[in-house]
């Protein structure tokens, strides 16, 4: 019988989720749903000066906007020293680890005497063969890496990967002030949580050697490691602030669907021939390592935002008049609390979702349909109110008054009938009554916003329009 799938995304506390974390996130979860195995989320606070709990509250959030769901955790690093101090104690024990009383000092001293001297700058390893401990000084605890030899990291993207071990320092596993450090407490709590595969951003590939040695000395068997390729961005840097927003919520903000943020960021390394949309479910039953490529992948803002404007047009409207209510608040079109009839709204955001490529344009095109009066364009109201449009729209509004029934097929029947009477063309018509409906010059066709917009407000809309042209 083969292992039960367990993973985790161990995040640090130092910031927002960001369009890396969240990738590996994602990853992480795409491959325990893939397996019906288990997503564990930890959080690696050990750092108390960089790490807060509204961080821990951002990524949090950050993720369930996401719908990357845990099945375990969050766990706090912060929460297990003890733990972490009793496998200390069992290495030093072993001979596996050993004290170091050498001060930061002293170690920035031969750090820089090594740099000067063109060695590298590793522990020198004065106190690995300490025999009494250092009276009066409270020592850090180092882990002995092996000095010779090669350690293989069999990686599922990278394949196997080769480090040489007189590379690897003897890396200080507890400080003199008692807390544990990152390398050790990965292991630990990937044991002990009987972690199975380690998925992260190959900025760790290089920790991975040392961290198996861990394992080795503490017994125990190895995960599988995939490593996602780098993320960069289209000036082929690291990914950064200089990019455009990193931070997840940002696009939360900027009105971006989640499902089409995790569609945008699953491509970040992943493919499945040429498709570009999935569905979760597909993604779930595609995922593979088999397709995550090596190369770094290059964030593109431009291809996110098509992304979104694929997930509005394909969304059911009852879900899209969901979503775009916080923006239609936030940008003061309806009031908290206020309550639209759900299927008038519906039918609007019906209108609009193929001209949106994100909610707060979709909230700003609808505000012409909520609005009690719409605000005219300066240069929509020069170009199509005046003389040339007042008869036009005198003829419309009294034709409009005398039908019962606001429909398409009904208005479409009586424009006919005043273009034929006026001797004039479609868009001498639905120029000034699109800009008497909207306020602009672009909208959806003419008739769908009389329907929208209904009977009663249409009628007052263009009054407003005659009195205005005077
Ligand atoms: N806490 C580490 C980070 O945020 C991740 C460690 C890991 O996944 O092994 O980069």
């Amino acid at each position: 019988m083969t292992e039960k799938v367990r993973v985790r995304f161990a995040p640090s506390p130092t910031g927002h989720l960001h369009i890396g974390g969240a990738r590996t996130a994602l990853f992480n979860y795409l491959y325990a749903r893939h397996n019906n195995g288990t997503f564990i989320l930890r959080i690696e606070d050990t750092d108390r000066s960089r790490s807060t709990d509204a961080y821990i509250e951002a990524i949090i959030e950050g993720m369930k906007w996401l719908g990357l769901d845990c099945d375990e955790g969050p766990f706090r690093q912060t929460d297990r020293f003890d733990v972490y101090r009793n496998y200390v104690d069992r290495l030093v024990k072993e001979g596996r680890a050993y004290y170091c009383y050498c001060s930061s000092e002293e170690l920035e001293e031969r750090r820089k005497l090594a740099l000067a001297t063109g060695k590298m700058p590793k522990y020198d390893g004065r106190c690995r063969n300490l025999k009494e401990p250092v009276p009066g000084e409270i020592p850090a605890v180092r882990f002995k890496m092996p000095l010779e030899g090669q350690t293989l990291v069999d990686d599922l993207i990278r394949g196997t990967v080769v480090f040489e071990n007189k590379q690897l320092d003897d890396l200080i596993i507890l400080r003199s002030d008692g807390t544990p450090t990152y390398n050790f407490t990965v292991v630990v709590d990937d044991v002990d949580m009987k972690i199975t595969h380690v998925i992260r951003g190959d900025d760790h590939l290089n920790n991975t050697p040392k961290q198996i040695h861990i394992y080795k000395a503490l017994g125990y068997s190895i995960p599988k490691f995939a490593h996602l390729p780098m993320i960069l961005g289209s000036d082929k840097t690291r990914l950064s602030k200089r990019h455009g927003a990193t931070s997840v919520m940002a696009y939360y903000e900027m009105g971006y669907l989640p499902d089409a943020l995790v569609n945008y960021l699953v491509r970040l390394g992943w493919s499945y021939g040429d498709q570009e949309v999935f569905s979760r479910e597909e993604l779930i039953k595609y995922f593979s390592f088999e397709n995550v490529g090596k190369a770094a992948a290059v964030f593109n803002p431009e291809k996110l935002l098509w992304l979104n404007s694929q997930y509005i047009i394909h969304a059911p409207s009852e879900k899209l008049a969901e979503l775009v209510m916080p923006f239609l608040v936030r940008e003061k079109i309806v009031n908290e609390g206020q309550d639209l009839d759900k299927e008038w709204l519906c039918k609007a955001i019906d209108t609009l979702k193929e001209r949106s490529k994100t909610l707060p344009e979709l909230a700003s095109s609808l505000r012409y349909y909520i609005a009690e009066e719409v605000e005219y364009d300066e240069k929509a109201k020069g170009k199509f109110l005046n003389e040339k449009s007042r008869d036009l729209l005198v003829a419309l509004k009294e034709d409009l008054a005398s039908i019962s029934e606001f429909s398409h097929q009904e208005l479409e029947k009586v424009f006919k009938a005043i273009l034929e009477r006026h001797s004039v063309k479609l868009k001498d018509l639905a120029q000034p009554v699109r800009v008497a409906m909207t306020g602009g010059t672009e909208s959806p066709g003419i008739f769908e916003v009389l329907e929208i917009v209904g009977k009663e407000k249409a009628l007052k809309r263009i009054e407003k329009a005659i009195r205005t042209i005077g």
